[in-house]
C-alpha cells in the first residue's frame, strides 16, 4: 500500500484545485518557509479524520478554510482526498485503490467519502485501524512528536505498538462488547426487580 496522490480544493493556503502525485520511492517536498509544506501534512491528518484544530496548529476548524489573501476571497469549503494503492489489499476492502475525501463547508456541514461513497467519519477510522496510517497511527510523524514519544506515559508508548501490533481492532471490538453486556446486564436487573414486585 502507498500514498498515489493528495487533491487538495480550498484547505489552507491551496486554494485552488491542485494535486500532488506521489510515486514508488522517497519525495521530498521543498520550498521557502511559509510556502505551504506543513499544510500538505495536515491535509493528510485531516482527511483521515483529525478532530482537534490545535494539532492542524489552528483555533478552529474552519481555519482550515482557505481565509483569502489580498487578492483573492476567501473560499466557502475545504476538501482534501488522498488516494492509496491498495493492490496488496492491506486495506480490508476489495477495492485496489482506495480514496477517501472529507469535505468542510463554512456552515460547519461535512462530509466524509470513501471511493465517493457517502460515509461516516467511523468508517474511515475503522478502514485504518491496524495500518499505522490512521489519525492515531505513525505514518505522519509531526516537528516535536519523536521527543512527546519517548517522554511520554507508557500506556500512551503502549498504543503505538498495539498498532503495529495489529490488535487496535480487537480491542475496540473488546470494548464495544464490553458496553454491550453491561447494557444487558443493566436490563436483566430491571426486569428481575419487576419480576419480584410482581410475583
Ligand atoms: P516552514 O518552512 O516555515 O515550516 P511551511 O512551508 O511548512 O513553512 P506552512 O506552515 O505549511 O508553511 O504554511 C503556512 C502558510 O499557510 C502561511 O502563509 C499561512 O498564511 C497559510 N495558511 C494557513 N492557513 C490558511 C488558510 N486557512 N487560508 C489561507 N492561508 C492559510
Amino acid at each position: 500500500m502507498y500514498l498515489k496522490s493528495i487533491e487538495v480544493q480550498g484547505f489552507k493556503s491551496f486554494a485552488n484545485k491542485m494535486k500532488f502525485q506521489f510515486h514508488n520511492g522517497i519525495t521530498g517536498i521543498v520550498g521557502p518557509n511559509g510556502s505551504g509544506k506543513s499544510n500538505v501534512a495536515d491535509a493528510v491528518r485531516w482527511v483521515l479524520g483529525e478532530q482537534s484544530a490545535k494539532q492542524l496548529r489552528g483555533a478552529n476548524m474552519q481555519d482550515v478554510i482557505f481565509s483569502g489573501t489580498e487578492n483573492r476571497k476567501p473560499l466557502g469549503f475545504a476538501s482534501v482526498a488522498i488516494t492509496l494503492d491498495n493492490s496488496d489489499h492491506q486495506l480490508p476492502t476489495d477495492y485496489s485503490e482506495v480514496t477517501v475525501t472529507r469535505r468542510l463547508y463554512r456552515s460547519g456541514e461535512s462530509e466524509y467519502q470513501i471511493n465517493g461513497t457517502n460515509c461516516r467519519l467511523r468508517d474511515i477510522q475503522e478502514l485504518f485501524y491496524d495500518t499505522g496510517i490512521g489519525k492515531e497511527g505513525y505514518s505522519i510523524i509531526g516537528q516535536g512528536q519523536i521527543d512527546k514519544i519517548l517522554s511520554g506515559k507508557p500506556e500512551e508508548r503502549r498504543e503505538l505498538f498495539d498498532e503495529a501490533a495489529g490488535i487496535v481492532k480487537f480491542k475496540r471490538r473488546k470494548l464495544t462488547t464490553q458496553k454491550k453486556l453491561e447494557d444487558e446486564n443493566n436490563n436483566l436487573t430491571r426486569v428481575r426487580d419487576i419480576l419480584s414486585e410482581i410475583t
